[in-house]
């Protein structure tokens, strides 16, 4: 039994140098401590962050520090009672740093893995979903492709295997990148994709050279301005029909097997169009599920998707995050658990993917903060071996 006697908080960097929210816990088994990441192309739809600003949660969540010496902690469901405390007094990043804190408790307590809390009976783990060039709201070139990320999704028998794969091919895109971009100049966005000056066609050329499943996270949202996608490289504005028509072309040429919020956030019928024609390819909600059991539910009855993204402080809830995990697999759509692209050192998010039977773990491919993660996924993957 796990009882919390009292709960602090700082801030803590991302990787991208912002502040972000790390709450530790003192408890009957000693103390634990947990951050959460930050978006930056963020879905109109997601709860806050914070209440007010980071600095307004720090102080709130301090003076929360007794309320929860009654509750005994038991197990993943009892979080709720957590939430119930704290719900509309804190922002979204703060009450899921606060629960990945007590469940690193709960499992310390118990001598499980953070994953066993969830799940036991699993074996399947899920696949890698890696960044490799970036555009859009993460990269910040004046000419840079519209799209906000080119992704690499093989498909080799070990998580182990397919991370090696994606960091292999990450450095001959450099190779290639430095023969065919005269502005590159080997510099790494926000989520440690490579920067380029070339436009989407140009890198899904590069991309689809190396045989194995490729495909992008539009981000749409982010260029949708007054009811047209607004391009800049090139320059030229495109309306739902022929934003639909070039994503249709992209797909069958290049061969796309995942496609992340190709329209707009409101838009679940032109996603719809676009599943109904390419049914066997991922049609992925993010900006337009936000991780929110009543968005997949729309989603679902207009047949928009086969694919949610999973971030849990787009909704700020690990039972909000379970109800929509379940909710995805009992209709057969499949699940990405994804990092955010201000990231810090925290790797829960691999036990919570595994744990909830994700089907893809999007977390980019190198650097420190995505590492962690991707290398504690690996971890989880020889245990089961042994
Ligand atoms: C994304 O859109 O998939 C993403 C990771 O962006 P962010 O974290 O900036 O919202
Ligand atoms: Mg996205």
């Amino acid at each position: 039994m796990v009882k919390v006697i009292g709960v602090d908080a700082k801030f803590v960097l991302d990787s991208r140098k912002e502040k972000t929210i790390s709450v530790s816990v003192k408890t009957n088994v000693g103390e634990f401590s947990a951050s959460a990441p930050s978006g930056k192309s963020t879905g109109k739809h997601e709860v806050k962050p914070y209440k007010k600003n980071l600095s307004g949660d720090i102080e709130t969540i301090k003076k929360f520090s007794e309320y929860f010496s009654e509750e005994s902690l038991d197990k993943f469901d009892d979080l709720k009672r957590v939430e119930d405390i704290v719900e509309g007094h804190v922002g979204g990043n703060t009450i899921i740093a606060l629960e990945y804190a007590i469940l690193k408790a709960m499992a310390h307590e118990q001598k499980k893995e953070i994953w066993q809390l969830i799940n036991t009976n699993l074996k399947k783990l899920p696949r890698l979903v890696g960044n490799c060039v970036g555009g859009g709201k993460h990269s910040e070139l004046v000419k840079k492709p519209d799209f906000q990320e080119f992704l690499l999704i093989p498909n080799l028998k070990s998580v182990k295997e397919n991370f090696e794969k994606n960091k292999t091919i990450k450095k001959e895109i450099e190779r290639i990148l430095e023969r065919t971009d005269k502005k590159f100049e080997k510099k790494k966005n926000e989520e440690n994709a490579w920067i380029t000056s070339l436009n989407e066609k140009e890198i899904l050329d590069i991309l689809s050279k190396f045989k194995i499943p490729i495909g992008l996270d539009v981000a749409a949202s982010s260029f949708f301005k007054r009811k047209k996608y607004d391009y800049k490289n090139p320059m030229l504005k495109r309306d739902s029909e022929e934003q639909f028509g070039y994503l249709c072309n992209l797909i069958k040429n290049f061969n796309l097997f995942y496609i992340e919020d190709p329209f707009g956030e409101e838009d679940f019928e032109s996603f719809a169009k676009l599943l109904k024609k390419f049914p066997e390819r991922l049609i992925v909600g993010d900006d337009l599920t936000v991780t929110s059991h009543k968005r997949l539910d729309k989603a679902i009855k207009m047949k928009s998707i086969s694919g949610i993204i999973v971030k849990p402080n787009q909704c700020g809830s690990l039972l909000e995050v379970k109800k929509v995990c379940e909710l995805a697999k009992e209709k057969k759509i499949k699940i990405i658990f994804s990092h955010r692209s201000g990231e810090t050192d925290e790797s829960i998010l691999a036990d919570l993917a595994f744990g909830f039977g994700a089907d893809f773990f999007k977390c980019g491919i190198d650097g420190r903060e995505r590492e962690s993660k991707i290398k504690r996924l690996i971890e989880i993957e020889k245990s089961l071996k042994m």
